[in-house]
């Protein structure tokens, strides 16, 4: 067992730092205000690899394991959360169509959702399906050789601003194996978005709801086969998990190292605030638990690069615990700035309005809970 980063790695991760510090960082703040979504910089991630980084190769991706991909989404966290996890979403579709398409599908789509060309938006929740997704009753009927979508979908990351949706919609009454994945373009004829969702965070990507009426697109655009789409929305979710929860390990690492650089500076009482225990503590405490969220962030990736059968386990635990301790950093980190960090000068309220969503999105965490405690209670086996 090794816990180092290789060679590869570290290069890798090198590579998102100084694209972090260099093309998101400097205007993250700006994003944040003007609600500006940040496509020019999203296409030189592309250029990069970031828009592709688990897609197949054959299909121009990178290929690179999920362990990696967290490595990576990490070091872009620290630069912008907001605009990182539209990527990871990004990731997510296109690694979904590059799978699960049919081959002159993929030739179609995949090109330019590699280079960030096209953006991807991944459509399950419903107004009336969020933590319940299997319910969902947005319909894909079949006639001859297309399918008819009717439906409506909110809170959908991107809607409005991309072009490409994987959308999750209903092809018989059987519950969750009653559902399909369709790629489906985003200026159909039939597809209409809602405003733009005045949101907490999250500001530098779009949110709206879509609403399909009578949107006919060819039957080959169906991915895999009919009944799949709910494994393919969990599969896909496994990994979005790990990335969520990368999104808010990245952001707590920028709002700890901002922290401990603010208590040497500041002083109070005569003295760098950094000399009081009870500040010194919280920073021994941040830095700990951190640290764990990070390492079962990275193995529950590694389970999942393995294709362990308890990966799905992890992934939850991993997006629940790392989600919670991003937060509780953000939180204590701007805590720690007093009056200073709760001003737009210094970039922590945002770090804190970012990560809030991520303990809510991506399944939120009381259904982790949910997971991991069906799991943990079969009887007859350990979860080790
Ligand atoms: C900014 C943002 C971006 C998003 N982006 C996307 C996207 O791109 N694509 C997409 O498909 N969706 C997206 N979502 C939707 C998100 O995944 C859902 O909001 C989430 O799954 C929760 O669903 P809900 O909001 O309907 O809450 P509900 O399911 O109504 O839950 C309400 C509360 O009840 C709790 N609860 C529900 N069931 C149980 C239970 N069995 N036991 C205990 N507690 C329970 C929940 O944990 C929650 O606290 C986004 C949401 C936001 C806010």
């Amino acid at each position: 067992m090794d816990f180092e980063l290789n060679e590869d790695q570290r290069a890798f991760a090198q590579t998102a730092q100084q694209f972090a510090q260099e093309s998101l960082m400097p205007m993250a703040a700006q994003w944040d205000e003007e609600q500006l979504f940040p496509k020019s910089v999203l296409q030189q991630a592309g250029e990069l690899g970031f828009m592709s980084l688990y897609t197949p190769e054959d299909q121009g991706g990178l290929a690179l394991s999920r362990l990696d991909a967290s490595i990576i989404f990490e070091q872009l966290a620290m630069g912008c959360t907001s605009t990182t996890a539209f990527m990871t979403i990004h990731n997510m579709v296109t690694w979904m169509v590059a799978s699960f398409a049919q081959e002159a599908v993929k030739a179609h789509f995949c090109p330019k959702l590699i280079t960030g060309e096209w953006l991807g938006s991944y459509c399950l929740t419903e107004p009336n399906a969020g933590s319940d997704a299997a319910s969902l009753t947005t319909s894909a009927t079949k006639q001859g050789d297309q399918y008819i979508i009717n439906g409506s979908k909110v809170f959908i990351s991107g809607a409005g601003d991309t072009e490409v949706l994987v959308v999750m919609a209903r092809t018989s009454d059987d519950g969750a194996k009653g559902v399909s994945a369709f790629v489906v373009p985003a200026d159909a004829e039939g597809i209409s978005y809602g405003r733009k969702e005045p949101k907490m965070g999250w500001n530098s990507q779009p949110t709206r709801s879509v609403t399909f009426e009578q949107v006919s697109i060819p039957a080959e655009y169906l991915l895999g086969e009919e009944g799949q789409g709910f494994i393919f929305a969990m599969k896909g979710l496994d990994g979005g998990r790990i990335n969520i929860a990368t999104c808010s390990v990245g952001t707590a690492q920028h709002a700890l190292n901002a922290a401990l650089q603010y208590v040497q500076e500041r002083k109070q009482f005569g003295q760098a605030l950094a000399h009081f225990q009870g500040l010194q503590f919280k920073l021994a405490d941040m830095a700990t638990e951190l640290v764990a969220a990070r390492q079962l962030v990275r193995l529950a990736a590694y389970k999942l690069d393995q294709g362990d059968p308890e990966a799905t386990t992890y992934c939850a635990m991993a997006k629940r615990f790392a989600t919670d301790v991003g937060f509780n950093v953000c939180d204590q980190a701007l805590q720690i700035f007093g009056g200073y960090g709760y001003i737009k000068e210094y970039p922590l309220e945002r770090h804190f309005r970012d990560v809030r969503v991520h303990q809510i999105l991506e399944g939120t965490n009381e259904i982790m809970r949910l997971i991991i405690a069906r799991r943990v209670l079969t009887e007859g086996t350990q979860i080790l």
